[in-house]
């Protein structure tokens, strides 16, 4: 009951603070008033603003840490944030609306989750799967891809936040009735439904995985990572027997073919060996 009450006081949040952007006419005094107005919020639908990406982000945060635990180990929490806020720095959106955020999932599972907006899960399992800093680093460019990219809200079906703009437009005027808030309310609860089935169950399309790949690179090669981590994690994943799992290759296109996307784009950077095992040093230091 209370969730649902929360949820109902942020949807208001979210679709009264996203009506402020629709421009709609004066409907004052109109018989029409309705039908115009729907038809002007039509016409204005807009893509979902910032902060709005950051409400909904949250919600489908919460629901993801109702299916995983938490785990609570504030030392490598700190080093994840760490590696996984010098990728997004290094990023084409370095500041977000509520910023990035890292945490650690209490599963064996290896697998990793962008909500929308910055908030950026990955599992105990993928962090025991990689092998190095650089390693972990591409994983995380990979989710911060996604962020930039707005896979997570590209999930929402258009036909959900068309409707809410029009409520929204057509109680523009007037205080919103319970009919309207309980409609929104569903709207929301369907929006979050959409994006967390696609990132837990579903997956992105294909053409998004490779296109979050191909960024990682560049995030990766511009903080001064790696980039040839994300190809060494791939090809350990094909070899390494974790192919059997569900997780990250539930979601995600073959691994084979993620492996030669990563290589056919692969910018060519020198490295220097030394800070590759500084950070080596420093990720045995935090996992160990
Ligand atoms: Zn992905």
């Amino acid at each position: 009951m209370i969730r649902r009450l929360t949820l109902s006081l942020t949807i208001i949040v979210i679709f009264l603070y996203g009506c402020a952007g629709i421009q709609i006419e004066d409907i004052s005094g109109n018989m029409d008033m309705i039908s115009k107005s729907v038809r002007a919020a039509s016409k204005a639908i807009r893509p979902i603003s910032d902060k709005e990406e950051y409400y909904v982000g949250r919600a489908v945060a919460a629901k993801l840490l109702s299916v995983y635990p938490l785990l609570r180990n504030r030392r490598l929490t700190e080093y994840v944030n760490y590696v996984g806020r010098t990728v997004a720095m290094h990023s084409d959106k370095p500041f977000t609306f509520g910023g990035y955020h890292f945490a650690i999932l209490d599963s064996n599972e290896v697998n990793a989750f962008a909500c929308p907006g910055g908030i950026i899960f990955i599992t105990k399992g993928l962090i025991g799967a990689v092998r190095n800093e650089d390693e972990l680093a591409a994983v995380l460019a990979h989710e911060v891809a996604h962020v930039n990219h707005r896979d997570g809200i590209s999930a929402i079906k258009k036909a959900r936040w068309t409707e809410a703009v029009t409520i929204i437009g057509a109680t523009a005027a007037k205080r919103y009735g319970s009919h309207d808030i309980a409609r929104l309310v569903t709207l929301f609860e369907g929006s979050i439904d959409d994006v967390f089935r696609t990132l837990v169950v579903n997956g992105y399309g294909q053409r998004q995985e490779y296109n979050a790949d191909k960024t990682a690179l560049i995030y990766l090669a511009r903080s001064g990572y790696d980039p040839s981590a994300l190809k060494d994690f791939l090809a350990r994943l094909i070899t390494g027997g974790n192919a059997s799992g569900g997780g990250i290759l539930k979601t995600h296109p073959a691994t084979v073919d993620r492996l030669r996307n990563v290589e056919e784009n692969m910018p060519s950077k020198k490295m220097d060996k030394f800070l590759i095992k500084l950070r080596t040093q420093r990720f045995r230091g935090a996992t160990g």
